[in-house]
């Protein structure tokens, strides 16, 4: 716009040209809008409307054979917060490429962002073994890394599935369907495809109860904590416990973190059931002591979820259980998620709950993506092996998986634990390879408070 008028002739030419640039330059604004109106922004991909538009039309047709799906990232919003907006934009962007390319394989398919991590693919005239494969293929590309910076991360997608053929013609429904279906594979444990089938109706009305529930639980003193053993691995006894929160449910009975977590960590809620763990678990290591003697359990570990870590409150809350209870903060080790450690803004956090004198441990180690540098210069005293290696070590023979992870650890100068041991080998192939601590079924299951007296009484020693 700026050049342009210099170099045009002077006089009725000049003025004639203006007029024509600025009618040019009226046109590339309308063109614009019309894009805005189209497309999303961010990603250059069909917006709500442009997809309902295009939905409602293939719906209109006589017998459509279509497919719908609805994308969702997985914890998309964690990777907002850890890795900041700019990445999360990236992300997004990098979602909707990928997506595009599978798009381009079906005439008139349209693909649009519904808001949010929300993606929606509309398939006409794909058949079910065409859109399953589709959604199986989907899990697959939408799954490989995405840099972020300096690391490295993977997303995983859970996908609806909504079959257009012989339904009625409303646009909304379908929709509806697709978006419950993939709500259905987020609570199927994410990062899978789900066809919509009428039940899934009642599922999220028991969702939605749950969440009702969860609420009240904590005011009505539901949530109780397990403590299972961590003992040394060459003999010689207990060392302590790691706090599990158990959901007693009036009707349900004991419900485990897996069911209730993931729901808890979508509201505030976790945050404040989160210091409730911390509290009562500070304040029962000072129980025991006074019970046992104080060196009987020498620490005990508690589970941070990503987004307690992330609250700026976080270390203050900390603080102020250590000085509520009493305890030595040395002896309280808190466990953080490999992804979470590793997230750029996690390192400040990090370092504030250091100052304080607590331990620091990578929970479910090898189950996400390190990279060794950070992992160096984190501010991390152990890593626990993530029960799946465990179980992987055979009955004769080598695990290379698990000796290259404990040689890195030690050259790191940090401490190991093996969770999830279950049998004599197991024990042998890490004592050997001089893993220090263990945990896990063969030693004892998680234990209500007064079970750990009796464990302790009896030496800390396998069963
Ligand atoms: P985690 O921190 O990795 O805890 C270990 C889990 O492995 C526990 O499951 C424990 O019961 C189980 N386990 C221990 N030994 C064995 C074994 O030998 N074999 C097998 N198969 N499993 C074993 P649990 O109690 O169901 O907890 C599941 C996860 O829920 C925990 O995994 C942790 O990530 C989370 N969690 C538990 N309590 C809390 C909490 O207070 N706060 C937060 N944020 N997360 C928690
Ligand atoms: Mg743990
Ligand atoms: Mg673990």
């Amino acid at each position: 716009m700026s050049a342009a008028p210099d170099i045009l002739p002077e006089g009725e030419g000049r003025l004639g040209a203006l007029l024509a640039a600025s009618i040019g330059e009226r046109r590339r604004l309308e063109r614009r809008l019309h894009e805005l109106e189209s497309s999303d922004p961010l990603t250059g991909v069909a917006n709500r409307g442009q997809l309902h538009a295009r939905l409602a039309e293939v719906l209109d047709a006589e017998a459509p054979e279509a497919a719908l799906l609805v994308l969702d990232l997985d914890d998309f919003k964690l990777v907002n917060e850890l890795y900041g907006h700019t990445h999360g934009d990236g992300l997004l962007i990098e979602a909707a490429r990928r997506l595009e390319l599978v798009a381009s394989q079906f005439d008139g398919a349209c693909l649009a962002r519904l808001g949010g991590d929300e993606f929606a693919l509309l398939l006409p005239e794909a058949t079910y073994p065409e859109a399953r494969w589709v959604c199986a293929g989907l899990l697959n590309r939408m799954r490989q890394p995405v840099r972020m910076g300096m690391a490295e991360i993977e997303v995983g997608t859970s996908i609806g599935l909504a079959m257009l053929a012989g339904r009625d013609r409303d646009a909304d429904a379908a929709l509806r369907d697709a978006d419950m279906a993939m709500y259905a594979a987020k609570s199927a444990g994410k990062n899978c495809w789900r066809q919509f089938e009428p039940a899934m109706h009642e599922d999220l009305v028991a969702r939605l109860t749950l969440e009702g529930e969860l609420a009240v639980a904590l005011d009505e003193d539901q949530f109780t904590l397990h403590f299972q053993p961590l003992v040394r691995l060459d003999g010689s006894g207990g060392l302590g416990v790691e706090a599990l929160l158990r959901w007693q449910h009036p009707t349900r009975g004991c419900v485990p973190p897996d069911m209730f977590l993931s729901v808890a960590e979508r509201g505030p809620l976790i945050h404040r059931l989160g210091a409730w763990v911390l509290r009562h678990a500070c304040q029962q290591l000072v129980a025991w002591a006074e019970r046992l003697g104080p060196d009987a359990l020498e620490e005990v570990a508690v589970n941070i979820s990503p987004r307690q870590l992330l609250d700026p409150h976080f270390a203050g809350l900390v603080g102020e259980a250590l000085a509520v209870t009493g305890v030595d903060p040395g002896r309280i080790v808190l466990e953080i998620t490999e992804s979470t450690a590793m997230a750029p803004n996690s390192l400040e956090q990090l370092l504030a709950l250091r100052a304080l004198g607590v331990r620091l441990s990578i929970d479910d180690f090898g189950t996400g993506h390190s990279s060794l540098g950070r992992l160096a210069a984190l501010p991390v005293d152990a890593l626990k092996i993530d029960r799946s290696f465990v179980h992987a070590i055979p009955e004769t023979g080598d695990a290379p998986l698990v000796r290259a992870m404990v040689a890195m650890a030690h050259s790191l100068g940090l401490s190991v634990v093996a969770e999830g041991i279950e049998t004599p080998r197991q024990r042998a192939y890490l004592t050997d390879l001089g893993v220090e601590h263990g945990q896990g079924y063969l030693f004892s299951r998680p234990l209500p408070a007064a079970g750990v007296v009796g464990f302790v009484a009896a030496g800390g020693a396998p069963h």
